[in-house]
């Protein structure tokens, strides 16, 4: 479960304060699809950076499956992060000179999983998108869609209960981004994975189980 509690996020530029989210309380549980929708700067993306623990509140709690986040040191959060959650960006964020198995056995290297079984699993994941015929290809010989369905075996590498998905489909084609949700969504119904996802695009929402809003910050 994912839990949010009176959440506030102020960023600093220069000498002005950028309030980006204020006062957000938020329940997510086990095994639920969440979209969240809203316009650009509204939030969306520092929302799913506290919940995936890529950066802290400036006041309230965010608590995962219990833990409350603020308590924990950074190897603890490193952990959390390791284990428990999987992230994937508009961007895919691929190392360029890796092959696709390398790029998802990352993950498990940090995690000092062995070799054989790192491989072994990176095949595993790289069929289950679709791409078991490519997995020595880099970056740059996949397409957008190839790519995206690299960053999401990669975030599954470790086995995260949560998937954070922030603009997933944002730089692919309706095809491409159908192939991507498709492929979420099994995760959802068949693995019980809980996934919040940011997007723009309101034709997603058939995907969700619950839909919330935000607009300068704030839940509506
Ligand atoms: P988009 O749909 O364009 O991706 P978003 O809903 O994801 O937008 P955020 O990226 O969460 O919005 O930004 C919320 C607000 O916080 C915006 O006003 C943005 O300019 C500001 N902001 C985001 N990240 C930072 C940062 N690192 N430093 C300063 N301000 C930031
Ligand atoms: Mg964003």
């Amino acid at each position: 479960m994912i839990e949010l509690i009176d959440v506030y996020k102020v960023y600093k530029v220069g000498l002005h304060e950028v309030t980006a989210l204020r006062g957000i309380n938020l329940k997510i549980e086990d095994g639920e699809f969440v979209i969240v929708m809203g316009p650009s700067g509204s939030g969306k993306s520092t929302l799913l950076y506290l919940m995936g623990c890529l950066d802290k509140p400036t006041r309230g709690e965010v608590l995962i499956d219990g833990l409350n986040t603020s308590q924990l040191n950074d190897k603890q959060l490193t952990e959390l992060r390791r284990d428990k959650i999987g992230f994937i960006f508009q961007q895919y964020y691929l190392i360029p000179t890796l092959t696709a198995l390398e790029n998802v056995e990352l993950p498990m290297v940090f995690k000092g999983i062995p070799k054989v079984e790192r491989v072994k699993r990176a095949k595993e994941l790289l069929s289950l998108v679709g791409l078991g015929d490519k997995l020595n290809r880099k970056p740059n010989e996949l397409s957008g869609g190839e790519q995206q369905r690299v960053a999401i075996a990669r975030a599954l590498a470790n086995g995260p209960s949560i998937l954070l998905c922030d603009e997933p489909t944002g730089n692919l084609d309706t095809k491409s981004g159908r192939v991507v949700m498709d492929i979420i969504k099994r995760l959802n119904d068949e693995r019980g994975v809980t996934v919040v996802l940011a997007t723009h695009d309101p034709s997603l929402k058939v995907y969700a189980d619950r839909v919330i809003t935000i607009r300068d910050g704030a839940i509506c």
